[in-house]
């Protein structure tokens, strides 16, 4: 197989060779064979990109202080640029990630363009300014500006969406971004990097730097950055927010997750067992808003088991390239381990494996795990408490609505969820109590159009809908004609 690999990156606008010699080196999850590999971004690639975001945010005539309209039609090109790659986007994806590959298609080849309009849209259609009569006699104008040179950090397990939900808010509305992906993920970043190129986007606009961790959090700190926005654990949140409250950085944080997948008294799960799978293990249990505990009645406890294990007997495990696959493998060997962890402690903790919990026969090659059910589970148990990123359903018990509603709350996390019932009214009085920043009602979807983030050690701050482009603004008061001369 030839591999995939590239000598320059995208920095400033221009492809660049980078400051090291370094390389990042990927392989595929599903072989674990060599897919390619880039050049690793250094820390004085970052300085001059940061620099040249500072000039083009700075200048009197860059993009900071453009018409929207005109901002818009340089995105426009960059989402066509991305739509032209969307099927080797979702392939490179696929192949780095296990993601399978229908679902690719969905998230990683279409979602970026769709966020690029849609947050040019809002931008054409929100005011960004308004006049208010004042109380001591003048008036105050109060108009939202971009809110300077952005640092974006993702994590590889929905790479390209995850970028676009802080490159197209920020963008749209005049910042700069210096995009770090993740090393798992470079791929994928050089199509993103080779639409920017073909849009023609002004100089200093979008870098794309690939590096690890200590790369992110030299961005992070980095003196010309006005804002984060982080997408990924919580330790690794939890270590940027400390930089950032250090430097009085506002910070965008989108962290782990151990939501409720809430099974009421009166649902019928098989009826809805498609939209409970997309809920609980979609992308082979490698998202953040993922129901992972399935909070299941005693009155019908066996059943509510019985289902969710035939759910995961029946799922298809394969070659995430072929469009029948519904899991794939995880992203890496060290991703497996740590699921595996996850299933010992299950285990060592008294919970009872009804399916799963290996490694799927016929599988020489790969990092593949079986669907995994647990039933039995407390709530206090390791695999109830901590995020798995693995296809693992822990199913507890609960005896009434108000017990299922403390379990649900009973957790480190708020960021996802979902109630199933046969009483939509029913459904969102529970949804209401559950200390959540998302919950869905018999489906688990983020529409661009409503803010999606967490609550509790599963984030700050908030991305899609108006409120995630608000997050890279802020209010400027200009007061008019108050001065009492
Ligand atoms: P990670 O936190 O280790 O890495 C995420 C990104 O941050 C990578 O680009 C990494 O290089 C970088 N990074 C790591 N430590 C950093 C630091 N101290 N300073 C700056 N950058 C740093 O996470 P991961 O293993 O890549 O991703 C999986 C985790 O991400 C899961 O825990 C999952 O819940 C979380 N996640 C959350 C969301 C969400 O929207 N809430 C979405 C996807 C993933």
């Amino acid at each position: 197989m030839t591999t995939i690999d590239y000598n320059e990156l995208y920095l400033a606008g221009r492809w660049a060779e980078s400051a090291t010699r370094q390389r990042i080196a990927v392989h595929s999850a599903s072989t674990e064979e060599l897919l390619g590999s880039v050049p690793e971004g250094s820390e004085a690639d970052v300085d001059n990109a940061v620099a040249a975001a500072r000039r083009a945010f700075d200048s009197a005539t860059g993009w900071s202080r453009w018409d929207p309209a005109q901002r818009a039609e340089v995105l426009e090109r960059f989402a066509v640029a991305l739509e032209n790659r969307g099927a080797e986007t979702a392939r490179r994806v696929t192949m780095q990630n296990g993601m399978p590959i229908t679902l690719a298609n969905q998230f990683e080849a279409g979602f970026p363009a769709v966020l690029l309009r849609y947050f040019s849209g809002v931008m054409a259609q929100s005011p960004q300014e308004e006049t208010r009569p004042g109380m001591l006699g003048g008036r105050s104008r109060v108009v939202r500006e971009p809110i300077g040179v952005v640092a974006a950090i993702v994590p590889w397990n929905v790479p390209q969406a995850i970028a676009f939900l802080k490159l197209a808010p920020a963008l749209a509305c005049g910042c700069t971004v210096v995009l770090k992906p993740a090393p798992e993920t470079v791929l994928d970043a050089m199509l993103m990097s080779e639409a920017a190129a073909e849009a023609g986007l002004p100089e200093g606009v979008l870098s794309v730097i690939p590096g690890g961790r200590e790369l992110g959090a030299y961005l992070v700190a980095h003196p010309g950055v006005d804002k984060v926005s982080f997408t990924g654990s919580t330790a690794a949140g939890r270590s940027i927010a400390e930089t950032c409250g250090r430097l009085l950085r506002p910070v965008t944080l989108e962290l782990g997750g151990k939501s409720a997948a809430i099974v009421l008294d009166d649902a019928d799960l098989s009826s809805t067992i498609e939209s409970f799978f997309a809920a609980t293990l979609l992308n082979n249990g490698q998202i953040c808003w993922l129901g992972t505990r399935v909070l299941a009645p005693r009155s019908r406890y066996q059943e509510v088991v019985d289902t969710v294990t035939g759910l995961a007997e029946s799922l298809q495990v394969g070659d995430p390239l072929d469009p029948s696959t519904q899991v794939g493998p995880l992203v890496s060997g060290r991703q497996r381990e740590r699921v595996e962890s996850y299933i010992s402690k299950g285990l060592g903790e008294g919970a009872r494996l009804t399916t799963g919990g290996g490694r799927p026969k016929g599988f020489d090659r790969g990092w593949f795990v079986e669907p995994t059910v647990f039933a039995d589970v407390e709530n206090t148990q390791t695999i109830a408490r901590e995020e798995i990123f693995g296809p693992v359903l822990s199913v507890i018990p609960y005896s009434s609505e108000e017990e299922a509603i403390a379990i649900a709350n009973a957790s480190e996390y708020g960021l996802g969820g979902t109630v199933w019932t046969a009483d939509p009214d029913r459904g969102e009085a529970v949804a209401r109590r559950v200390a959540s920043g998302t919950i869905g009602i018999n489906a688990y979807a983020n529409d661009p159009t409503a803010p999606f983030g967490g609550v509790k050690s599963s984030g700050i701050g908030r991305e899609l809908g108006p409120e995630g482009l608000h997050s890279y603004q802020v209010f400027k008061t200009i007061y008019l004609d108050n001065h009492k001369g």
